[in-house]
């Protein structure tokens, strides 16, 4: 992946023209010049954008495989799901995953006719995928660091003629690679760490297989679910410095999970990259990385909250990814998790800085 990091800064350097600007631009026009016959140019704004197109072109180069972008993580599982399915079929869903794909399969996909079935992440395999269209796989899950076998789950579920979607979220594309390891469709919330700087939403969808690329653009121009170009500029922008901040990351993610798993304080500590955590060995294998999510249980609910809202270098917050470390109790939006289990989405701070405010926070937590 370091290559295709070198790259990345370079990718349109060879389309320019003399006088060009070396940043794509921001086009903000919802029309274009389009006289006569409209085939072959740039139509209008809810087709196509000169701004998509340079993160499209950079997100397919970190993917290998052509990418749509959407407005949202969320956008990105709808644009894969709502169009790919039809009355009478059966899907699978990570019971551990990120919450929202179950409430959307309950709330309307059910409605059509489309039926959802869950499983935990770290069963993912046992009983196997007769019957289903479809197989969202998360890994690791989104809270509780589960992972799965990517490979194992696209064999098994292609010989019963399932199509295996993954959500690389936690990952991004500098930390696993779903499409090498057999998964039909990658997808992710970009909002997290590609975007990185917490001012964005964003989605995108990729897939080395032209019908589904095909699909989900016609998807995205008829449901009119398209990302605005100033998101889509940003966005860009953080992209360019994500392996960089990944990198600072995961290296503090691991220096702090295992120095969290040997502190009086914490009960029980989750990461893929702890040589002890049920994870390791297939993390290992499968992961280019062990990213930068930590699960961290304390003893009370109390204590969680009073580490939270103490430590001067955790921002209390929802979602993960960004150059701050953030965190939060997740028992509070009802995850099946212990009530005094923290998410700790790790930073870019100086990792010995940040492990000194963990510390002595934690430390302080506990006398209370
Ligand atoms: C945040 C998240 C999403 C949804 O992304 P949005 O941009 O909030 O719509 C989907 N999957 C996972 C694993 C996430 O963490």
């Amino acid at each position: 992946m370091s290559s295709r990091a070198a790259r990345l800064a370079h990718l349109h350097t060879p389309g320019l023209a003399k006088g060009d600007p070396l940043a794509p631009p921001l086009v903000l026009s919802s029309v274009f010049h389009l006289p006569g016959d409209p085939a072959g140019a740039r139509q209008y704004g809810r087709y196509d954008n000169p701004t998509w197109e340079a993160l499209e072109t950079a997100l397919a180069h970190l993917e290998d495989a052509e990418t749509v972008i959407f407005p949202s993580g969320m956008a990105a599982i709808t644009a894969v799901l709502f169009p790919l399915l039809k009355s009478g079929d059966r899907i699978l869903l990570p019971a551990d995953g990120y919450y929202t794909p179950r409430v959307l399969a309950q709330r309307f996909l059910s409605g059509l006719g489309i039926e959802f079935d869950t499983r935990p992440t770290a069963g993912y395999l046992d009983g196997g995928f007769d019957g289903y269209r479809l197989v969202l796989v998360e890994t690791p899950s989104n809270p509780g660091l589960d992972v799965c076998d990517i490979r194992a789950v696209a064999d098994a579920a292609h010989a019963a003629g399932a199509l295996v979607v993954a959500d690389n979220t936690t990952m991004t594309p500098f930390g696993q690679r779903p499409l090498d390891l057999g998964a039909d469709i990658v997808l992710a919330a970009d909002t997290k760490a590609p975007n990185g700087h917490s001012d964005v939403l964003f989605g995108h969808a990729a897939s080395r297989d032209a019908g589904i690329v095909a699909t989900l653009r016609e998807w995205r121009k008829l449901s009119g679910a398209i990302p605005g170009p100033f998101e889509t500029w940003l966005m860009h922008r953080g992209l360019e410095t994500l392996e960089l901040r990944f990198d600072r990351m995961c290296r503090s993610a691991e220096t702090v999970a295992t120095r969290l798993a040997g502190h009086p304080a914490v009960q029980e500590v989750r990461y893929p990259g702890l040589p002890s955590d049920p994870s390791h060995a297939l993390a290992r294998e499968q992961m280019l990385r062990f990213g930068s999510l930590i699960g961290v249980t304390l003893a009370s609910e109390r204590q969680a909250e009073a580490f939270i809202e103490a430590c001067p270098l955790i921002e209390a917050a929802t979602s993960f990814g960004g150059v701050h470390s953030s965190a939060e109790r997740r028992a509070r939006w009802g995850d099946a998790v212990a009530s005094g289990f923290v998410r700790l989405s790790v930073g870019c701070e100086p990792t010995e800085e940040l492990w000194r405010a963990i510390e002595t926070t934690l430390s302080e937590a506990r006398r209370t």
